[in-house]
């Protein structure tokens, strides 16, 4: 059973300190969901657990199992079981669905065994099956020219596979319709399990109807603010996040930042966490 820590982890992006001192423990079978409004630092946290190079650790640890994480490149945080569901994953031209998923299996083989392809073929098929993704998927490029639903679903197909022990979905309900948002909803409520702990950062009450979580946490500019149970998401969804102003003693939650990109850099990413 995993256990990730994140202690008092204050991260910078461009110059501009973003998370301003995040504690939080996630243990294997738990599942925590990240609320909060745009812009108060979610998809930095998933990124930054992931080890995305962009992102730089001002003071603090991340803990796997008690190993501290904060050098480790993204590969290596991937070996070790950890796994981020991107907000807007990237489209990687030239990689095939299938070389991409089956290079990031086989890199975390132990070093005496080798993928057995046949039968991995049979469990990529097993998988798309169950998320009802079409059949000419493992052929085509990696996110190339899928729907902002494919996309997601593709993530979840990734995270079916690597079967991780600690994993982050970013807002994996966002371009879903109705019908997309409960089958992601039913495979990721299969996955849990004792052996994985997961953090669903999502904006709204609609994906925790399907996957339910054990614990609510609000982010607010860069700090988590509440911790409670369910009762929070249905506050939240009834009343937004404008009492917690009051309560906390702002007038707004978002701070003016630089517009960016990460395209090229999260492109990076990820084919160097399979290339390596
Ligand atoms: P959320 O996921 O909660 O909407 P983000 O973590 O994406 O928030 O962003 C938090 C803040 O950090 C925003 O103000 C955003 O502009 C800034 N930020 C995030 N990533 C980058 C980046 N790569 N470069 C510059 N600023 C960034
Ligand atoms: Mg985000």
């Amino acid at each position: 059973m995993s256990k990730l820590e994140l202690k008092n982890l204050v991260v910078s992006v461009e110059g501009n300190t973003i998370l301003k001192g995040i504690n939080l423990t996630v243990n294997g079978g738990e599942t925590h969901a990240i609320m909060g409004p745009n812009g108060t630092g979610k998809s930095t946290l998933a990124q930054i657990v992931m080890g995305h190079p962009k992102y730089v650790i001002e003071s603090g640890e991340i803990l796997l199992d008690g190993e501290l994480m904060n050098d480790l490149p993204v590969d290596e945080r991937s070996r070790k079981g950890i796994f981020l569901g991107m907000q807007s994953p990237v489209e990687v031209p030239g990689v095939t669905n299938f070389d991409f998923v089956k290079s990031a299996v086989s890199v975390r083989l132990p070093k005496d065994q080798h993928l057995r392809i046949g039968r991995f073929i049979l469990q990529f098929e097993d998988a798309a099956k169950e998320l009802s993704m079409g059949s000419g998927l493992s052929h085509r490029f990696l996110n190339q020219g899928f729907s902002g639903g494919e996309k997601k679903r593709n993530e979840i197909l990734q995270m079916k596979l690597l079967k991780p022990s600690i994993a982050f979905l970013d807002e994996i309900d966002s371009g879903l319709d109705v019908d997309a948002l409960r089958i992601v909803g039913e495979n990721v409520t299969k996955m849990k399990s004792p052996n994985l702990g997961m953090v669903l950062i999502t904006h709204y009450q609609r994906l925790l109807d399907y996957i339910e979580p054990d614990f609510v946490h609000i982010m607010i500019r860069g700090q988590i603010v509440k911790t409670g149970g369910k009762e929070l998401i249905t506050k939240i969804d009834q009343d937004g996040y404008d009492w917690l102003k009051a309560e906390l003693g702002v007038t707004d939650f978002e701070e003016k930042q630089p517009q960016y990109s990460l395209g090229t850099c999260a492109t990076n990413t990820a084919v160097n966490s399979v290339t390596k």
